[in-house]
């Protein structure tokens, strides 16, 4: 049945209310530790990795490498007020949850597209200025017996009533004063949620990670990444040992390590594993001047689920410097490596290597580079540590290392099939360009609520279409080599799914949905769903039937950030239609002709002279707070408008009602009060510059 939002879903919102129904009266699945840790099942998908080993594997065997180009569509919601969907959804007897635009949670009914509930946490107005600094994305929810949780972008943690959407309970996980955001999604165990947080860039942020009681909203625990100001006094000795590893006054500049992306408890040996992030700010030299390894930015820590309380840790950056977080997904799975079998967890981070750890003990089994790297040669299997390259800290010059701060791999999500084996990963191939000539790092401080990372500014000069290549890569873990390949469009792909049907999907930049055949990488299918794929499909069953669901709308970093690199793919701002799509192998629906592709022209402006002195003064301004959303070289990826082709910026009226009047700001730009009123005109100056024909930038 087709479904976009319209008359037939709001009736059935408000007349029908099936899945409620079933779920209160139908004795529903309880969602609980059992039921999440149970990997057979094959309805529902209950957590974020679909089960605690966070696999994305799902053992349905109805849609295969045989008859998947069959695949057809079902339905499909439209989300008109959406940019960025990067999420997981979550399934639990028959009803969809997701998160779309602005935290905005939706129940929907499994097999009909049917709209149940929304839930809207209201974030523009409760941001306010916070949101400079994140996009309108949320990797996912969590579930736990008949409640939704969902973080929202400005910090808050809120629980839901799953069969009526009504809030329940709602805390702040964040200190408003200071630049944190929440996109990650929560974890549920042992009646506890778990949520960190993002924002190493924009500020003085010292990372953590807090455990709620999953029926009352009552802080349990929070264990910190990094240590706090020694005279304050240390939490306990995990703090004090972590100390030890640090020089100068680190935690002026917050010291980083904030846990964003990757969590997963693990029934069977009682432990919870975090990925931690980079340093804040990037640079070592102005962080811990000193040197030191830095504990725990960049590692996998394993602690305590009832306490927080720290067990092991196996750092994969020492002392980093180049925003190299461990944050990405950890995968749990019991592997045969010479003769034995290893309770592995599985990660591969932004640095480059993928890595299997023991983790009842955290030691290191073996790492091996999956992606081109120049900043080290291998991992040192005596230290576990890695060997890095002389030169790669770009000391004193400019230093182009891969991976740059986008890593070989980033949150966008990894599957692990048993059946064969394999690991899909999407990799990245871009370097960075990292030096910090012209920084003080003696005198240097974080620009609030500003991106800057205590290196050159990043957003200043636009990405060549051509300066990065993505690949989906299937990897042997217990052997450490790649399998088979495939190559991506651009240098920003979607995370993976993958099925007992020897099935693996994978979205596209292009908008292709595509299926491969897990053994062997085949393709075969390509759906053409009308805009860029960011987010992982996932599958599930009603009434025995199996279906495939994926959120599309391009969304992340690069999708933002990323110049013509990005902007190539024409998925500009508000142009295309962003839904969340359900296929099945009898669907009947069919998508509307989705809109062409759109390159935004710049503005002729013939009136407005540009003043290269000014413009230069603004292209600082521009990358510490603009570039994040509007592109770097004010380039945009479709996430906020090109400013190149506005008309509000050559008028100094109106664009002076934008920076600090806030006249947008109910669209989700945020006012920037605290600019001058030169400071302003020097970016207006550097923005038009921009929108100069290419011969006549300088
Ligand atoms: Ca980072």
């Amino acid at each position: 049945m087709k479904s976009s939002v319209n008359l037939h879903a709001c009736l059935a919102a408000l007349v029908c209310g099936c899945g409620q129904m079933a779920y209160a009266e139908g004795g529903g699945t309880v969602v609980d530790g059992a039921a999440i840790a149970d990997e057979s099942q094959t309805a529902n998908w209950l957590s974020y990795g679909r089960t605690y080993s966070e696999t994305r594997f799902s053992p349905l065997t109805q849609i295969t490498d045989t008859n998947v180009s069959q695949l057809k569509v079902d339905w499909y919601l439209d989300l008109p007020d959406a940019r960025m969907l990067v999420g997981t959804p979550l399934v639990v007897d028959g009803v969809i949850y997701f998160e779309a635009g602005y935290n905005v949670v939706h129940a929907v009914d499994a097999a009909t597209g049917a709209v149940l509930w929304q839930y809207d946490p209201q974030v523009i107005e409760t941001a306010g200025e916070r949101l400079r600094i994140m996009w309108d994305q949320s990797r996912g929810l969590a579930f736990w017996k008949g409640k939704v949780y969902s973080a929202t972008i400005d910090g808050r943690l809120i629980a839901l009533d799953a069969a009526t959407g009504k809030e329940l309970w709602n805390v702040m996980t964040v200190d408003p004063e200071l630049p944190f955001f929440i996109t990650g999604a929560p974890r549920a165990f042992k009646d506890k949620v778990i949520i960190g947080n993002g924002g190493t860039e924009f500020g003085p942020i010292r990372g953590y990670l807090t455990a709620y009681d999953a029926d009352t909203g009552e802080q349990a625990w929070r264990f910190f990444t990094v240590p706090g100001n020694p005279a304050d006094g240390f939490e306990d000795e995990t703090q004090a040992m972590a100390a030890e590893t640090w020089t100068g006054e680190w935690w002026k500049h917050g010291g980083g390590g904030t846990v964003w992306h990757g969590l997963t408890y693990d029934p069977e040996l009682d432990l919870l594993f975090i990925g931690t992030g980079n340093g804040a700010p990037w640079n070592q030299r102005i962080r811990s001047p000193g040197g030191g390894d830095n504990l725990f930015l960049c590692s996998v820590v394993a602690l305590d689920p009832d306490t927080g309380e720290y067990r092991w840790h196996y750092q994969t950056v020492p002392g980093e410097t180049w925003d190299y977080n461990s944050n990405m997904d950890i995968v749990l799975a019991d592997l045969d490596i010479e003769g034995r079998t290893v309770k592995a967890l599985m990660h591969a981070p932004k640095n480059g290597f993928f890595y299997i750890i023991d983790r009842e003990t955290g030691k290191l089994v073996s790492a091996e580079p999956l992606g081109h790297m120049t900043w080290a040669t291998h991992v040192d299997m005596e230290t576990g540590r890695p060997v890095e390259v002389a030169g790669s800290r770009y000391e004193d010059h400019r230093e182009d290392v891969w991976p740059g701060p986008l890593g070989v791999h980033s949150w966008h999500a990894m599957s692990y099939n048993p059946g064969t084996g394999l690991v899909y990963v999407p990799t990245i191939d871009l370097p960075g360009s990292y030096v910090d000539e012209g920084i003080d790092v003696e005198k240097w401080e974080s620009t609030d609520w500003g991106f800057d990372a205590g290196v050159a500014p990043p957003f200043v000069a636009d990405i060549a279409t051509d300066a990065g290549t993505s690949a989906l890569k299937a990897w042997d873990p217990v052997r450490q080599e790649l399998v088979w390949e495939a190559a991506n469009p651009g240098a920003w792909n979607a995370g993976t799914l993958t099925t007992a049907g020897n099935l693996v999907f994978q979205g596209h930049a292009t908008g292709e949905l595509k299926a491969y055949r897990a053994d062997s990488g085949e393709e075969v299918m390509s759906f053409d769903v009308g805009a860029g794929i960011s987010a992982p499909a996932i599958t599930y069953t009603v009434d025995g039937k199996q279906h495939l669901a994926v959120l599309v709308g391009w969304g992340g970093a690069l999708a933002a950030i990323g110049g013509s690199l990005n902007a190539q793919f024409g998925w500009a701002y508000k142009a295309h239609t962003r839904r969340l799509i359900s296929f099945s192998l009898d669907g009947t629906a069919a998508l509307p002709e989705a809109a062409p592709p759109v390159i935004p022209e710049p503005l002729e402006a013939p009136g407005f002279k540009v003043d290269e002195a000014l413009a230069k003064e603004g292209e600082l301004t521009y990358s510490k707070i603009c570039g994040f959303c509007h592109g770097t070289g004010v380039v945009s990826g479709g996430f906020a408008p090109d400013l190149r082709a506005s008309a509000v910026v050559p008028s100094s009226v109106s664009f002076a009602e934008v920076m600090h009047g806030g006249s947008r700001r109910a669209m989700g730009m945020p006012s920037f009060s605290g600019l001058s009123k030169e400071e302003v005109t020097a970016l207006q100056h550097y923005i038009r510059r921009q929108a100069l024909p290419k011969e006549d930038l300088p």
